[in-house]
């Protein structure tokens, strides 16, 4: 998401993030991939960031306890 947003710097910076999140708390890639599709619908996205929260989504949403933070919980564990 970020590479697609040109970029590249914040990108290796979220993989490496995502890469020292324990496995046992890590999201599925399922549900990783699905989170991410539900972001990149959602008006709240810039540049891979969530404009209700600040946080890069692809690090928020590789965390399984994770959960969106608009009203509308627009994914969720
Ligand atoms: S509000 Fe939720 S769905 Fe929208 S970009 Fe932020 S985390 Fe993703």
């Amino acid at each position: 998401m970020l590479e697609k947003a040109g970029e590249a710097d914040l990108a290796a910076i979220a993989a490496e993030r995502i890469s020292l999140i324990p496995d046992e708390e890590k999201s599925s890639e399922e549900l990783y991939r699905s989170r991410l599709d539900t972001c990149l619908a959602c008006d709240e996205l810039n540049a891979g960031i969530c404009g209700r929260c600040g946080c890069f989504v692809e690090i928020r949403a590789a965390r399984k306890h994770s959960s969106c933070p608009s009203e509308k919980k627009l994914w969720r564990q």
